[in-house]
């Protein structure tokens, strides 16, 4: 009898579920043998990038020969312009999925615990339970995080709080006061990431810029991303801003050439092209309107949403409601592994994208 490797493993891997993405395009043309297929399940930009990212990448491609520079200085310098900050300030990682696991390998250890709010992003208890750390999850209030009870649940234990503003499923979002009131009741022994993925998408007036806190609240850490409004989600880019302090653990912790050239030069790039960011919220905008009154018009009920994304309720035959949609060529995403089984998460698309989508979805219900 041979070992089972399973039993060889950590705990906190044995313990966790993998995380399922999207289904894919090309996995859905192979197993229904359908074209045309209108993919609203990954959050991305229905735009695609910049076309200066693209020639950028275009370019950079001409030499793949050197390793690219793990310091990543000429985007560091930039972002650090931008942001205000100093490059000192920054980390970047392969995605900002990367940035959340540097974080937890960095501050969680078996016996420590991080908190988080349910229905918060499935990467947190991810990172989490691979440190070994223990998973804290608090309700949430009308299915957004409940900053107070997050608060309270606060012990020796506690090392980081994830906190992602707007949170991806549900899309929902805390504003500038609440966020401050909670900062200012975390002990500084407590690391509290704020996951600002979908910044860009968000025209709310109160709505918080993290990297304006930090100079309060130096125990700060806040994570971005260039793939979502920025279009670059396969070059896998983002970065964290925080103190000196904890970037420094973070660039120790990280792999020497974590992100490649291609995704720097592109993100640079992605960078100039402002008028291509506030053509896509703007899009985002109109497409979020154009949802909300397809589902009203279906008498669905939806959470109200800052992002590029909004879940609806489509009842307790979500998952069969799923794999209709898919065999009209429609992938959305499930979010039963969210604890939000009536609920499907459809992304903003293009209009016509956002047409099909809805039209499907009408049929479906039509005949269910
Ligand atoms: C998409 C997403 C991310 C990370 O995406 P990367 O591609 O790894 O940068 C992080 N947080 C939330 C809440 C997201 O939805």
């Amino acid at each position: 009898m041979s070992t089972n490797p399973f039993d060889l493993a950590n705990a906190g891997i044995r313990n966790l579920s993998p995380y399922v993405p999207g289904k894919a395009v090309d996995a859905l043309e192979r197993e229904y043998g359908i074209t045309n297929i209108v993919k609203l399940a990954s959050n991305e930009n229905p735009l695609g990038p910049s076309k200066l990212a693209k020639a950028a990448v275009a370019a950079a491609s001409a030499d793949l020969t050197r390793y690219p520079d793990g310091a990543g200085f000429r985007l560091k310098s930039k972002l650090g312009q931008v942001l205000k900050v100093s490059a000192d300030q920054i980390a970047l990682g392969n995605g900002s999925n990367e940035i959340l696991e540097l974080l937890a390998r960095t501050f969680l250890a078996p016996g420590y615990d991080a908190i988080m709010s349910e229905h918060a992003f499935a990467v947190y208890p991810l990172v989490t339970l691979t440190a070994g750390a223990n998973v804290v999850s608090v309700p949430a209030r009308q299915w957004a995080h409940d900053l107070d009870a997050m608060a309270d649940a606060i012990t020796e234990k506690t090392r980081i709080i994830f906190i992602a503003n707007p949170n991806n499923p549900t899309g929902t979002w805390v504003s500038r006061g609440e966020l401050r009131a909670f900062l200012k009741a975390v002990p500084d022994t407590v690391i509290v990431v704020l996951d600002e993925a979908y910044f860009e998408y968000v025209d709310q007036e109160n709505y918080p810029d993290g990297v304006k806190l930090l100079g309060e609240f130096p125990n700060l850490v806040v994570t971005r991303t260039f793939s979502k409004i920025y279009g670059l989600a396969a070059l896998r880019i983002g970065y964290s801003v925080s103190s000196e302090a904890i970037t420094d653990l973070l660039n120790r912790a990280r792999q020497p050439f974590n992100v490649n050239s291609l995704a720097q030069e592109a993100a640079m790039a992605a960078m100039d092209d402002t008028e291509y960011v506030s053509r896509s919220r703007n899009l985002n905008n109109l497409g979020v309107t154009q949802l909300e009154e397809g589902f009203d018009a279906l008498n669905l009920n939806y959470i109200g949403s800052v992002g590029n994304f909004i879940c609806v309720n489509v009842g307790s035959n979500a998952m069969a409601i799923y794999e209709s949609l898919l065999k009209k060529g429609v992938i959305v995403r499930p979010v039963a592994n969210y604890n939000m089984p009536d609920y499907l998460r459809v992304t903003v698309g293009t209009e016509a994208e956002n047409n099909v989508f809805l039209a499907a979805l009408a049929d479906i219900l039509a005949t269910s």
